[in-house]
């Protein structure tokens, strides 16, 4: 279904479409078991310029856009979603919101090394009482105007790429006053790794995802300077929407790629692996279970494609993004479900592609907002929250 790509998005995808089999498919399996972080795969990517994919050349990058992330996401996730995850990340979550909210001398000063990949950006929204209601965040940024410095304290959890060797930053909302009817202020504020009084935790020890990394993170009377503001005080929880509209668009790419792998693996396996002396792909049951497997995967890129063309073309697309994450999450997790019962005892064990599926699909329904908050998000477009 490339009819409607250009012919660089479809030499992009075939490019990395070899990456992925030849490149990540080999390694990925010990970098899972071992839970090791996969900085080869990630500096060979940097090389090819994915980290810059969607941002301007002026700025290090390709000059491509949301289409071509989300094309690229896709064939990433077919082989493995760590990986995938790890990009998405550091494009959408890490250096995204400085292109988007950042001053021209942070853009000039990040990017660059951003767009690379030598370095990794992280976003710190998530607090232990504050996930799916971001707004609920009460880590904190008091403006000390003796220094012109803000002073942070505070935990964030569950953050992606903000304690591995090469990471750069992580942008951090916090609580830096308040409006005049009493409501939080909260902004948007750019962190250094490295900074005294900010504390990486010990990776979390995950059902999925083994090869990325996530961490919680500590701010104890963390100072950065006053320039280290993204955008304007009391923006941040409209910037983080924002992010998460777009970010939703590349997940549900990335679910996209999940459940395509499962349906890869499972014809494969299908066509290869006898009982009752003939191939189990003979039998009706499980051809019918591919072929929905394979309509859930083709519908799921459509969902995701037609949000990323309306987000290219300037139009709205947040009803259209919250529908493709919904669709191509819930469907990724079937595949994994399904890809794993076609596998028989094999799929069980963590040599064979589809159980690393298995056990990636399940986050896909809470990152970035979870199902019920997909649905939260599609019926209040359709003017019926309350
Ligand atoms: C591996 C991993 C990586 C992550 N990476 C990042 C990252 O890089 N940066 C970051 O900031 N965060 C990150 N997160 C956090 C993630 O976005 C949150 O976990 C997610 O948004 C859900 O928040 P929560 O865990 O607090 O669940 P909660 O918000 O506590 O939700 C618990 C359950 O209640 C449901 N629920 C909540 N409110 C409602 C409601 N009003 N109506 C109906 N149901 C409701 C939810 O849908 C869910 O099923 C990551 C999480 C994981 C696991």
């Amino acid at each position: 279904m490339d009819h409607n790509l250009t012919p660089e998005l479809q030499e992009l995808r075939r490019t990395v479409e070899r990456f992925a089999h030849d490149v990540i498919a080999p390694r990925i399996g010990a970098l899972y078991e071992r839970h090791e972080f996969p900085y080869e795969i990630v500096r060979e990517m940097g090389r090819m310029g994915l980290f810059g994919l969607p941002f301007p050349e002026e700025y290090g990058g390709m000059g491509g856009d949301y289409l071509a992330l989300g094309i690229v996401l896709e064939e990433l996730a077919r082989v493995d979603s760590s990986v995938a995850i790890t990009l998405e990340a550091g494009v959408s979550l890490g250096a995204m919101p400085i292109y988007l909210f950042g001053t021209e001398a942070q853009k000039r000063t990040w990017l660059p090394r951003l767009c690379t990949g030598e370095i990794l950006g992280a976003f710190g929204l998530t607090e232990a009482d504050g996930g799916s209601d971001a707004g609920a965040t009460r880590t904190t940024a008091r403006l000390d105007e003796s220094t012109n410095e803000w002073v942070i304290n505070g935990t964030k959890c569950f953050i992606t790429n903000s304690g591995t060797d090469i990471t750069g930053l992580v942008t951090v909302t916090a609580v830096t006053g308040r409006s005049p009817e009493g409501k939080p202020l909260i902004s948007s504020i750019i962190v250094p790794s490295g900074t005294p009084g900010f504390t990486v935790a010990a990776p979390y020890s995950k059902v999925g995802w083994n090869a990325s990394d996530t961490r919680e993170l500590t701010f104890s009377d963390v100072r950065v300077p006053a320039e280290n503001l993204l955008g304007k005080e009391g923006r941040g929880y409209a910037q983080f929407l924002r992010i998460l509209d777009e970010g939703r668009i590349a997940i549900s790419a990335l679910a996209t790629g999940l459940a395509q792998g499962c349906v890869d693996e499972s014809v494969k396996y299908a066509k290869e692996r006898h009982a009752f002396g003939r191939p189990i792909g003979s039998n009706q049951a499980i051809q019918f279970k591919i072929a929905d497997m394979e309509m859930k995967a083709h519908t799921a890129r459509l969902a995701w494609r037609d949000a990323a063309f309306r987000l290219v073309a300037g139009e709205p697309f947040k009803k259209e993004a919250a529908l493709a994450k919904l669709y191509s999450s819930t469907v990724a997790v079937d595949n994994a479900r399904d890809a794993t019962q076609i596998h028989g005892g094999y799929g069980f064990m963590n040599e064979y592609p589809v159980a690393r599926m298995w056990r990636d699909s399940k986050i896909l329904e809470i990152g970035e907002g979870t199902s019920e908050v997909q649905r939260m998000l599609i019926a209040r477009e359709m003017g019926l929250a309350g």
